[in-house]
């Protein structure tokens, strides 16, 4: 219970455990910066996580990334469109570019 490392890398939400685990959720995107070298400018990432630092509990799993709690709550949000007519013509769209890579496929 006395780990000293606790208290370098405490979790932001219980303060009891360490803060091993980042919240993956992404709170900004970003524009290409430019680098000196290729496999910089390639490795770059172009969006910028929230990384409140949590312990296995205090996170959440969703198809293997960490959220937060406040982050977990708006996701689920996220992911549904206001209204059904978006939500329809989103769903559309995913089927319509699901069967374009079926046929690129199938031409193979
Ligand atoms: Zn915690
Ligand atoms: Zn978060």
């Amino acid at each position: 219970m006395n780990d000293p490392e606790i208290f370098l890398n405490p979790c932001a939400l219980c303060k009891r455990r360490k803060g091993e685990r980042l919240c993956d959720y992404i709170v900004d995107y970003t524009s290409v910066i430019f680098y000196r070298s290729s496999n910089d400018f390639l490795g770059q990432e172009r969006h910028t996580t929230c990384d409140l630092p949590m312990c296995t509990d205090c996170a959440t799993k969703y198809n293997g990334h960490d959220f937060c709690p406040h982050h977990k709550k708006i996701h689920e949000q996220v992911r549904k469109q206001p209204t059904e007519q978006l939500e329809r013509a989103r769903q559309q769209e995913q089927i319509r570019q699901l069967n374009e890579y079926k046929k690129l496929e199938q031409n193979k």
